[in-house]
């Protein structure tokens, strides 16, 4: 038996698989190609500045830095303490309307900000960071979500990179392409 993956984390791996690895480029280096990632926070995507694209790379930035870190099995808390601080400006409000419902609403930071630093609270609140992980396969290193009863999944995928036949050839090709940049 396992579980699904909450669709906070997916999102969240989308923002974190943007960045360049293995065979994969950058995505949040255009509007254009950042569309997609954009889509999934919740942005149109028209209108997103360069600084925007920036700081949502810093975000990915400290998230990896802090996935790396566990799992290197070293500690992460400078990593969190700078997601914090890059989060800073965002506030949430609670907002109560009839018939008894509830909703956390925005208030103030960059709304694309926001959403990176809700998904984040809610996959910790829930007890599912846990599950995010990097691929053991190093020439991968995708993040992916551990749906293991056992939370023992090292590879992002079994076939592609759980495979040492497999893995060869993945890195066979992830130097091509490094060759050919
Ligand atoms: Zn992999």
């Amino acid at each position: 038996m396992s579980s699904t993956v909450p669709p906070e984390a997916t999102t969240l791996i989308a923002l974190l698989n943007s960045r360049a690895h293995a065979i994969h480029a950058e995505k949040l280096d255009s509007p254009e190609h950042a569309t997609e990632v954009l889509r999934r926070l919740g942005h149109a995507g028209i209108g997103v500045s360069a600084a925007q694209l920036a700081e949502l790379r810093a975000l990915r930035a400290d998230l990896m830095a802090v996935l790396t870190a566990e799992h290197d099995g070293e500690d992460p808390a400078p990593f969190w303490a700078a997601f914090t601080a890059r989060t800073s400006g965002v506030t949430y409000q609670q907002q109560y309307a009839a018939p008894a419902r509830v909703s956390l609403e925005q208030v103030t930071g960059d709304p694309l900000v926001g959403r990176v630093a809700r998904l984040t609270a809610e996959l910790i609140a829930s007890g599912q960071w846990t599950r995010m992980r990097l691929c053991a396969n190093d020439v991968c290193s995708s993040v992916f979500y551990d749906t293991s009863r056992s939370r023992t999944q090292r590879w992002h995928s079994y076939e592609i990179c759980g495979n040492k036949h497999n893995v060869a050839r993945y890195r066979s090709r992830a130097r091509l392409r490094a060759e050919t940049d």
